[in-house]
C-alpha cells in the first residue's frame, strides 16, 4: 500500500514542540550571554596587564633618564662642556641643561634658556632639590670620578612636560661641585628629550603593545585605551591601541558555536521531518481506511485511481472503474437497525471481494456504496464477466440476525480507454452509469456513454432549481377532495405539492420530492407544504386536511416541533390536520415511530397509512400503532375491475381495516362503477379523479359551498397526475 502526506501541510517549524523551539531559543540566549561575557573579561584582563606594561615602560623611561642623567653629572669633563654650550633653541631635540640652585632660592639657569612653561612644570622638583642640597648633603651622595662633584640622585626627578607643541621627557639631578675658580656650586642638572616617534615605539615595544600616544590632555578616542600616568606631579595621558583578545576568542567560539547549533538543528529538523513523515503516513493510512470492513476508503481509492492512471498512460494498459451500490438497502437497514445493516454490508463487501481477480482494488465509499479498480482489461468483455460474477455472488440470501435476507446491487462501469484519463471525470462517469443501472430496474450493470451526460446534468440542474423555488416560494399547493363513500360529499383535501419551473414547466412530484428526499431538502419542502397547506384550510371549516409526510422528514429529530410550531403559527385547529405516512416510515425505527405517533395523537392529530399494500404490508404495525386511517392504493383499485382476485385483496384490506376500527379510504377512484363496490367491501372514503383532480386552493371554498363534489370535474384541475 502506499501512502501520501496529505497536501496542504503547514510548514515544519509551525509543527516543532513548543518545547523544542524554547530549549533552542534558550541555547542560544545563553550562548550569546557566555560570548560576550567572554569576550569582554578576556578584554578586561588584557586591558590590565598592557596598562601594568607600559606603566611599568614609562617609569623605565624616566628612570633611565635619570640615570643618564647622573652618568652625565658624574663626568664633569662632559659637565664642564655643557656648563658652557649655549643655550638650545629646538626642544625637539635632545638636550642637556643646567640650573643654579643658588642660596637665595632663586633658580638660574645655564645652559639653554628654559620656557616658562617648563619652568612651571620644574618649580616643585627644584625646590626639593635646592633643600635637598642646602641641608649639607643628606642621603647618598655618589661620589664622582671627578674629586669635589657630588651627585644626590634620591632627590632626582622625572617628568613629562609640553614645550609649545613639543612634549618632552624630563630628569633633574641635583649636584654639587667646585667650579673652576674653586667656588662650590649647587646645580640641577637637566636632561630632556623629545617624546617623538622613535620615543614612543622604544615605549611600544618596551610595553609590547602598538600605538602608544602620550599627551597632557586626554584625547578622545573610541578604539583606543588610555590611562593617566602621573610622576612628579605631572599627568599625562597615555593611550595605546589594545590588544582585545576576548574578541578573537569571541570570534573563534562563536565560529564554533554556530557550527554546533547548526548541526543541532539541522538533526532536529531532520529527526522531526522524519517523526512528522511517520506520524503523517499512520494518519493517513487511518484516514484511508473504512472502519467497518477493512477495505480502502474513497481517499485511498482516489489515489489508486490516480496511480493507475500513470502507470496505464506508461504502458498503454486500461482500466475499468465500477461504482456499485446496494438495491433498497435502506429497507434492510430499517427493518433490522444500523447493526443488521452493517452485517449486511460486511458479508456482502467479502462476497465482492472473492470475485475480483488479484490485483484489483476494492474500497467502500461510506453507506453502501463501493468501487472497484480493475486493472488490465483488454475489452468490453473483462468487465461484464467481473459484473455478472458480483450480480450471481448476490443471488445467495444473506443471513442477518439468522434471517434470510436478499439484498440487489447496481453497478455503472466505465473504462479508462474511452475518451478521458481524468480522475474526477472517470468517477462521475461510473456513478452516472450507476444511477441510470438504478434507474432501469436495479439488479444490473450499465456502461456509460456520452449520452448520460445531459441527463446528470439535468438532474444537477434540477436539484439547483429546487433548491431556489424553496427559497423563492415558487411552489404551489393543490387539493384534491376526499368525499364520504355514502353521500359522496366533500370531507376532506389531500395537498398535493406543485412545481412549476420557468423553464421546464410542470415537474412531476415524485420526481422532484425524490431528489429532495436525496439532497436533504425535504425537511424545507415539508414544512413549507405544511405552512402553506394550514394557511389555506384554515378558511375552509369542516373538513379535514390531509398532509403528507415523507419518511425522511419525519425521521427529522425536529419533525414534532416544526408541526408543533406550525399549527401555533397558523392557529390551525390540530384535530383537522390528518398526517399521511407511508409504512417505510412507521417500519424504520419502530420505537422512534411509536414515541412520535403518540405525541402526534395527544396533540389531536390524526394519521393515516399511505400507499397501503404497496410497502413490506407489515399488519402487526397496523396493531401497534394508534393509526387513524389506511389508504388503500390506487394501484390495488385499478386492478380491481381486471381481475376478481384484485377485488379480493381490496375487500380484505378494507374489511381488516375496519375490523380494526380504522377508516378506510380508497385511493383512485376514476370510474363510476366503482363506487359501488368501493362501497359494499366498506371503504369509508372516496378519492380520485372521478370526484376531483387536485385544485388550487381558490376553487376549495366554491365546492365546500356547493356540496356538489362532482361537479368539480368540470372545474379545471390545475395539473393531472
Ligand atoms: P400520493 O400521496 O399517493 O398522492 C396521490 C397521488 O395520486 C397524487 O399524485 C394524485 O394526483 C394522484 N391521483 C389522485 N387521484 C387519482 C386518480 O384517480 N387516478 C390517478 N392516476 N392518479 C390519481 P401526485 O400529486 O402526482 O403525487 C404523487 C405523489 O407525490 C403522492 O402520492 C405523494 O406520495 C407525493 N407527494 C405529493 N405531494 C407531496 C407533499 O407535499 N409531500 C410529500 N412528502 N409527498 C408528496
Ligand atoms: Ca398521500
Ligand atoms: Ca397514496
Amino acid at each position: 500500500m502506499r501512502f501520501r502526506l496529505r497536501k496542504g501541510h503547514s510548514p515544519l517549524v509551525s509543527r516543532l514542540p513548543a518545547r523544542f523551539v524554547a530549549a533552542t531559543c534558550l541555547i542560544l540566549v545563553c550562548m550569546v550571554i557566555l560570548l560576550a561575557w567572554s569576550r569582554e573579561s578576556g578584554n578586561a584582563s588584557a586591558r590590565d596587564v598592557e596598562e601594568a606594561r607600559l606603566e611599568s615602560a614609562l617609569n623605565g623611561q624616566s628612570n633611565r633618564l635619570i640615570l643618564e642623567t647622573i652618568n652625565q653629572a658624574a663626568k664633569p669633563r662632559s659637565f664642564n662642556s655643557l656648563n658652557s654650550s649655549a643655550p638650545a633653541e629646538d626642544w625637539a631635540t635632545e638636550r642637556f641643561g643646567i640650573i643654579e640652585l643658588a642660596n637665595d632660592g632663586n633658580g638660574l639657569s645655564a645652559g639653554p634658556e628654559l620656557p616658562a612653561d617648563l619652568m612651571t612644570t620644574l618649580a616643585q622638583p627644584l625646590e626639593r632639590a635646592r633643600q635637598a642640597i642646602s641641608q649639607s648633603l643628606r642621603g647618598s651622595i655618589r661620589e664622582s670620578q671627578e674629586p669635589n662633584t657630588q651627585v644626590l640622585p634620591e632627590f632626582g626627578s622625572s617628568g613629562y612636560s609640553k614645550i609649545g607643541s613639543h612634549l618632552i621627557a624630563w630628569a633633574l639631578v641635583p649636584v654639587r661641585y667646585q667650579a673652576g675658580n674653586g667656588e662650590a656650586r649647587k646645580v640641577a642638572i637637566l636632561r630632556y628629550e623629545p617624546v617623538d616617534t622613535a620615543f614612543l615605539a622604544r615605549l611600544a615595544v618596551e610595553a609590547k603593545t602598538s600605538f602608544v600616544t602620550i599627551d597632557t590632555t586626554p584625547g578622545p578616542s573610541t578604539n583606543l585605551n588610555s590611562f593617566t600616568y602621573s610622576r612628579a606631579n605631572t599627568p599625562v595621558y597615555v593611550s595605546w591601541k589594545p590588544d582585545r583578545p576576548g574578541d578573537r576568542m569571541s570570534n573563534v567560539l562563536s565560529a564554533i558555536l554556530t557550527s554546533i547549533m547548526a548541526l543541532y538543528t539541522g538533526f532536529v529538523a531532520f529527526y522531526m521531518t522524519r517523526r512528522l513523515a511517520e506520524s503523517e503516513t499512520d494518519n493517513a493510512r487511518l484516514a484511508a481506511q473504512d472502519t467497518l470492513t477493512g477495505l480502502a476508503n474513497r481517499l485511498l481509492f482516489t489515489i489508486h485511481v490516480d496511480d493507475e492512471i500513470v502507470r496505464t498512460k506508461r504502458n498503454g494498459a486500461s482500466f475499468a472503474l465500477f461504482y456499485l451500490d446496494f438495491d433498497r438497502f435502506k429497507e434492510v437497514n430499517d427493518t433490522f437497525g444500523h447493526d443488521g445493516g452493517d452485517k449486511l454490508i460486511v458479508s456482502a463487501a467479502r462476497r465482492i471481494e472473492q470475485s475480483l481477480r488479484h490485483g484489483d482494488r476494492l474500497a467502500r465509499f461510506g453507506g453502501d456504496e463501493f468501487g472497484i479498480l480493475q486493472l488490465d482489461i483488454t475489452s468490453f468483455h473483462d468487465c461484464e464477466v467481473l459484473a455478472e460474477r458480483i450480480l450471481n455472488s448476490m443471488r445467495e440470501p444473506f443471513d442477518i440476525n439468522g434471517q434470510k435476507v436478499y439484498i440487489g446491487i447496481s453497478i455503472g462501469i466505465t473504462l479508462s480507454s474511452r475518451g478521458t484519463q481524468d480522475r474526477g471525470e472517470l468517477m462521475r462517469r461510473a456513478d452516472l452509469a450507476l444511477y441510470r443501472a438504478k434507474n432501469q430496474g436495479r439488479a444490473r450493470f450499465v456502461f456509460f456513454d456520452e449520452a448520460m451526460n445531459s441527463e446528470l446534468q439535468r438532474q444537477k440542474r434540477l436539484e439547483d432549481e429546487l433548491r431556489q423555488a424553496i427559497k423563492n416560494d415558487e411552489l404551489e399547493v393543490n387539493y384534491q377532495p376526499i368525499v364520504t363513500s355514502g353521500t359522496q360529499k366533500l370531507c376532506g383535501v389531500e395537498a398535493l405539492v406543485r412545481w412549476t419551473s420557468p423553464e421546464r414547466g410542470a415537474i412531476h412530484p415524485q420526481e422532484f420530492i425524490t431528489i429532495a428526499e436525496e439532497r436533504g431538502l425535504i425537511v424545507d419542502l415539508g414544512n413549507w407544504v405544511l405552512r402553506r397547506a394550514c394557511e389555506d384550510a384554515r378558511h375552509w371549516p369542516g373538513i379535514k386536511l390531509a398532509v403528507n409526510v415523507s419518511a425522511v422528514q419525519f425521521r427529522h429529530k425536529d419533525f414534532l416541533e416544526n408541526i408543533k410550531q406550525t399549527l401555533q403559527a397558523t392557529g390551525f385547529p390540530p384535530n383537522r390536520l390528518e398526517l399521511e405516512l407511508t409504512e417505510s416510515v412507521v417500519i424504520a425505527d419502530a420505537d422512534q415511530a411509536e414515541a412520535a405517533i403518540i405525541e402526534l395523537r395527544a396533540m389531536g392529530v390524526r394519521l393515516a397509512l399511505d400507499d397501503f399494500g404497496t410497502g413490506f404490508s407489515s399488519l402487526i404495525y397496523l396493531r401497534r400503532f394508534a393509526i387513524d386511517k389506511i389508504k388503500i392504493d390506487r394501484s390495488f383499485v385499478q386492478m380491481m375491475e381486471l381481475s376478481n382476485e384484485n377485488a379480493e385483496i381490496v375487500r380484505n384490506v378494507a374489511d381488516l381495516g375496519r375490523r380494526l376500527g380504522l377508516t378506510v379510504t380508497a385511493e383512485g377512484v376514476e370510474h363510476e362503477e366503482q363506487i359501488a363496490r368501493l362501497v359494499n367491501f366498506g371503504c369509508h372514503e372516496l378519492q380520485g379523479y372521478l370526484f376531483g383532480k387536485p385544485l388550487t386552493n381558490l376553487h376549495i371554498p366554491a365546492l365546500i359551498a356547493s356540496g356538489k363534489v362532482r361537479a368539480s370535474l368540470e372545474l379545471k384541475g390545475t395539473l393531472a397526475a
